[in-house]
Order: structure tokens, then C-alpha cells, then sequence
């Protein structure tokens, strides 16, 4: 393995990829992840993808996510976010990623808190249909190398300009990689807690990176619950059940099975309507029925065949019966500070994906908008890269190995960091209300 690249990119989920993939092919590439190629959120997306389905949908879109948001986005990112959406999907059908269609027309479906269906699906397994398409795609491209079970423990970094990242591998070597730009690709933070839909892996390693390397943080104490997850006792990631289940037409239920909220409310409204029932109703859940969706003749086995299939798994027959749903940790709106090409206040750094903020999301995101997000912002971090005068700065970069002796600590010491910028920030935005 060589040291020396044009571009590292830390993460392998559609972030990662969709920006590796709009580099020329005379760059340079490594793309790094801590675990497999399969494990990245990005392959957990269930619901799908936002797109402006017509042009008189943007006001109604742009109004949906900032009401979402509290109004705390960044207006301006999210009028880029949702005038690139179209260009965006039509790049991912090239990349050969097969929505859901009749007779070759795409097929919309709706979540919570959107006033119109808007989003762009593959059963109900969207993520994983995107990103295993771009994984081909960065798999043929001769400059792109990938590697697994690497693990980011550092950038490396002085007077406030990144020269690469700091490595370990499955052995527990140390080594460093120079690289000309960063890409930071992380995903979220779920696994820093107890009860999340996230992979456990992703523990927000990025963040705590940039705590201790002084580079900016926004919004950190956004933290995502999604309402309803599949209920259970075993100690292990949260199985989602989407959004698009209630969008289809499936009601929650009090433990006597009487309706108590409107389905259709924003994930943390109804995150909340959800707690308070379970603590009025003594329970550690509140049921959802999935069968008025099959009243309104759709499908479900065909529509939604995983999560049907993972309820059969943990015991409940969806056609049949309810089943218990809780909320957990979901999506992380804060993250790195970006500008609207996704630069980080550190030269030469950028953050991409669920571990960059550039405000799109505001203070709770809709539904559907991380992956566009996601793939909107990566393109425009690998332009933003192209765009520069290349002024090689890496032989000015020392690595002090001694370090990184003890890299179990420092990885359980950005936790702990990380909680404690969460905090501040909570504290920070409760005084200035
Ligand atoms: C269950 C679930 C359902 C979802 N459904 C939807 C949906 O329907 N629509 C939607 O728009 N969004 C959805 N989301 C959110 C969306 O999937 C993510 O926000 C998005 O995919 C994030 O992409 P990413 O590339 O930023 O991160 P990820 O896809 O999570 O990739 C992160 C990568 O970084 C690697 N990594 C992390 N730390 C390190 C390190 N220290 N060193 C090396 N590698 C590292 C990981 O191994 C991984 O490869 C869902 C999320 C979940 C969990």
C-alpha cells in the first residue's frame, strides 16, 4: 500500500463513494472503512430518496424540511439541496440504481411531515440498492483504491492544514497515509449509545477528531429519535420500521389499541406523543398495524418485503397482527461545520454525509433528505477539490507515532469528548432561547 495519495475518503457508505466517484480518473484515491463494504448506514436506508418532482413542488419542499428543521436550517443549502436533486437521481439511473417504476414511470411515495410523496424508493430497500451500485461503480475505477477494516484514529495536521489521516489496521498497526485533500465520510454517531438503528461501529469517531484538532462543530446537540422501531429485549442495532409503513397508511396504537397521534406528524412531534403514551400507559412500547395498509390494497409483502420478512423473523406476522415499536437514536443533524462546497475550517479538510453539517437539516431532518443530502454535498466536495490550484503541501508534515500507543484509550476518550460537546451545546441553545 502506498502512502502518498491525492485524495483520502474516509468511509465507504453513499457519501463516500458518490464523492470518489466524481473525481477524475488521474486523481488518486484511497477510500478507507473500519468494518465491511455492507456495513455502512447508508445500506440500512429504507424509505428512499427526496427528489423536487416538479418545479411546483419546491416551494411546498423547501417549506416542508425548514418547518421540520424549527426553521434552524440553512435556507440556502437546502434551496441547493433540493435545485440539484433532480440532476443528482438522474446521475444515480445512469449509475444504473433501479427505482421503483410502472411501465418505466418512476413511482413517488410520501413520509412523515412532507405535504406531497416526493420520494424515489427501491422497495424498501433503497440505501442498499444506491450504494451497492456506486460500490460497483468505485470498484471499476482503476484510481479508486479500497480497504477495509482500516480504521481512521486520526488527521494528520499542522498550523491548521490537514496532510492525511492517521491509520490502524486489523492488526493493530499504526501507519500514516499523506494525502493533498481529506475527505471525511464518517457517518453518524449511533454507536455512542445504547438504543440505536445505527451500526455500532459508527461512534461518531470523525467528531471527536475534530474536538481535539480544534476544527468547527455545528448544531452537535441535533440528535435524531426515530419514532418507531422494532421493539425487543435482545441488546443489538434497532431494526427500523420506515416512516413510509405510516405514509402508506399503518396506525399507532395505545396499549387498549385506540389510535393516539396523527401518524403523519415530524419525527420528533410524534417522538415525543410516543413517550408520553408508554409512560401514561406503563409500557415499554406502543403498537403499530400495518394492516390498514393492505385495506387500502396495497401489497405489503411486495412493498415493504424486508420489514416484513424481519418481523416474521422476531415473531410477528404483520397481516395478522401489531407489532411493538419503540423510538431510538437515528440520525445526527449536527456534526463538522461545512460551507456549501462541504470545506471544514481546517485547509485542505472536508466532511461529507451524516458527519458534516452544512445546516441543510436544521434542528430535525425530514424524512428522505439525508441520502440526498448526502449525495448532493459529496459531489460538490470533490468539485470544490477539482477546482483548486494544486500547491503540494505534505512535506511538511511530521507523524509522531508515539502518539498512538494506546489508540483503545483515545478512541474511548473521543467519546467522552463528544458527550461533553453535546452537552455544552444543549446548554449553549437552551440559553439562547
Ligand atoms: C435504519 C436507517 C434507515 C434510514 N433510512 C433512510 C432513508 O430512507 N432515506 C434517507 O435519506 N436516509 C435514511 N437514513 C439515513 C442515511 O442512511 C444516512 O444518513 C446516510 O446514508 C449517511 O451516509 P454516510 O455516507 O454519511 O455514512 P454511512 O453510510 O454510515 O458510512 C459511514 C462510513 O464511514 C466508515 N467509518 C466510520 N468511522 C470510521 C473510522 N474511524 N475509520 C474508518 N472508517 C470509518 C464506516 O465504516 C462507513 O463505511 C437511514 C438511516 C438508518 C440508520
Amino acid at each position: 500500500m502506498k502512502n502518498n495519495y491525492d485524495v483520502v475518503i474516509v468511509g465507504t457508505g453513499a457519501g463516500g463513494c458518490f464523492t470518489a466517484l466524481h473525481f477524475p480518473e488521474d486523481k488518486n484515491i484511497l477510500m478507507v472503512t473500519k468494518s465491511e463494504l455492507e456495513e455502512s448506514d447508508s445500506f440500512l436506508a429504507q424509505g428512499g430518496i427526496c427528489v423536487l418532482k416538479d418545479k411546483d413542488d419546491f416551494e411546498s419542499f423547501l417549506e416542508d424540511t425548514l418547518k421540520a428543521g424549527h426553521y434552524k436550517n440553512s435556507e440556502d443549502a437546502v434551496k441547493l439541496m433540493i435545485n440539484s436533486s433532480r440532476n443528482i437521481i438522474n446521475e444515480l439511473i445512469d449509475f444504473g440504481v433501479d427505482f421503483t417504476n410502472k411501465d418505466g414511470e418512476l413511482l413517488y411515495t410520501r413520509e412523515g411531515a412532507h405535504s406531497k410523496p416526493r420520494i424515489l424508493y427501491h422497495k424498501d430497500v433503497t440505501g442498499k440498492e444506491i450504494t451497492e451500485k456506486l460500490l460497483k461503480k468505485a470498484r471499476e475505477r482503476k484510481n479508486i483504491t479500497i480497504l477495509t477494516k482500516i480504521m481512521m484514529v486520526d488527521i494528520i495536521s499542522e498550523n491548521n492544514i490537514c496532510g492525511g489521516v492517521v491509520l490502524k489496521d486489523e492488526q493493530g498497526k499504526i501507519f500514516p497515509v499523506y494525502s493533498e485533500y481529506t475527505v471525511l465520510a464518517t457517518g453518524g454517531l449511533g454507536g455512542i449509545y445504547e438504543n440505536s438503528t445505527n451500526f455500532p461501529h459508527l461512534t461518531g469517531d470523525a467528531l471527536g477528531i475534530a474536538i481535539k484538532n480544534d476544527i468547527k462543530l455545528k448544531d452537535i446537540s441535533y440528535i435524531q429519535i426515530h419514532p418507531t422501531t422494532l421493539y425487543s429485549e435482545k441488546h443489538e442495532r434497532k431494526f427500523l420500521i420506515s416512516e413510509s409503513v405510516r405514509g402508506e397508511g399503518a396506525f399507532l396504537y395505545d396499549k387498549e389499541y385506540n389510535r393516539f397521534a396523527d401518524e403523519l406528524i415530524p419525527r420528533d412531534k410524534l417522538t415525543k406523543k410516543i413517550l408520553e403514551q408508554m409512560e401514561k400507559d406503563g409500557t415499554n412500547h406502543v403498537w403499530l398495524d400495518m394492516r390498514p395498509v393492505i385495506k387500502k390494497g396495497i401489497d405489503i409483502k411486495k412493498r415493504f418485503p424486508n420489514i416484513v420478512k424481519k418481523c416474521l423473523e422476531e415473531g410477528y406476522d404483520v397481516e395478522k397482527e401489531c407489532i411493538p415499536v419503540v423510538p431510538a437514536q437515528h440520525y445526527f443533524m449536527g456534526g463538522i461545520e461545512v460551507d456549501l462546497n462541504s470545506r471544514t475550517s481546517m485547509k485542505n479538510l472536508y466532511a461529507v454525509g451524516e458527519t458534516s453539517c452544512n445546516g441543510v437539516h436544521g434542528a430535525n431532518r425530514l424524512a428522505s433528505n439525508s441520502l440526498l443530502e448526502t449525495l448532493v454535498f459529496g459531489k460538490r466536495a470533490a468539485e470544490d477539490v477539482c477546482s483548486q490550484k494544486n500547491e503540494s503541501v505534505l512535506e511538511k508534515f511530521e507523524f509522531n507515532e508515539k502518539k498512538y500507543k494506546d489508540t483503545d484509550k483515545l478512541i474511548r476518550e473521543y467519546k467522552e469528548i463528544i458527550f461533553e460537546e453535546i452537552e455544552k451545546d444543549k446548554i449553549q441553545k437552551e440559553k439562547n432561547l
